[in-house]
């Protein structure tokens, strides 16, 4: 089971992820994150995926699909993986479906989560992260239980990702817009498109996405 999960920045699809990833052992591969860690590693090249992530632009597709080969060639994904944040673009896509083609693997379902803009402004600007388990929380729908301590490994501190503000996230949403309805495209032409109502809340998502995958 390999699935690619599409949507806005603050859709929802990383917290749908992690939930998924524990019901059927599936790894998950968010190039942000691959890429976050590709900065904080103070590469030469994260110094470039830096100011471009800052900035909200696309990191270069070179890069990034350097950075996803290593890590699809080099974690084995026995049960599947979830792909969150790739493709952003229809190369992407192409050089995502011969990848997998030289390790025997396609793409299974893909997920489009649906939502609109102003909810989504206020999902990112809100959230926030444990800085221990990743755990994801908003100031606007979704605090911890006790305030400041984290609900799943009570950690105190928390962080921000430098690229969640509202001037990025309007690029972000422009970048977005501009070729998502592409990748749509292209994937409904292989009939895995499944979308996603994205505003439900997260135990309905996760409802209808497992019962899509158990169809
Ligand atoms: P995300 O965590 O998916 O919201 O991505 C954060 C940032 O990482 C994006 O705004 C881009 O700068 C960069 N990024 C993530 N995935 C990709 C990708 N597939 N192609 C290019 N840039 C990416």
């Amino acid at each position: 089971m390999n699935i690619i999960f599409l949507g806005l920045p603050g859709s929802g699809k990383g917290t749908q992820a992690e939930l998924l990833k524990n019901e059927y052992s599936l790894g998950s591969i968010s190039t942000g994150d691959l890429l976050r860690e590709e900065v904080k590693s103070q590469s030469s090249i994260g110094i470039e995926i830096k100011r471009k992530m800052e900035n909200g632009e696309l990191v270069d597709d070179d890069i990034v699909i350097e950075i996803l080969q290593k890590n699809l060639s080099s974690s084995s994904y026995k049960n599947g993986f979830i792909l969150d944040g790739f493709p952003r673009n229809i190369a992407q896509a192409e050089k995502l479906e011969i990848m997998l083609n030289n390790i025997n693997k396609k793409i299974t379902k893909v997920f489009n989560f649906i939502v609109n803009e102003d909810i989504i402004i206020k999902r990112i600007t809100g959230r926030y992260l444990c800085s221990n388990c990743g755990a994801i929380y908003n100031s606007f729908f979704n605090k911890p239980k006790v305030d400041d301590v984290c609900d799943k490994c009570g950690a105190k501190e928390f962080d921000k990702r430098a690229d969640d503000n509202k001037e990025t996230i309007i690029n972000r949403i422009n970048i977005f817009n501009h070729s998502n309805f592409k990748i749509v495209e292209f994937y409904s032409k292989k009939n895995l498109i499944v979308s996603v109502d994205a505003l439900k809340s997260v135990p309905q998502i996760f409802e209808e996405i497992k019962s899509s995958i158990n169809n």
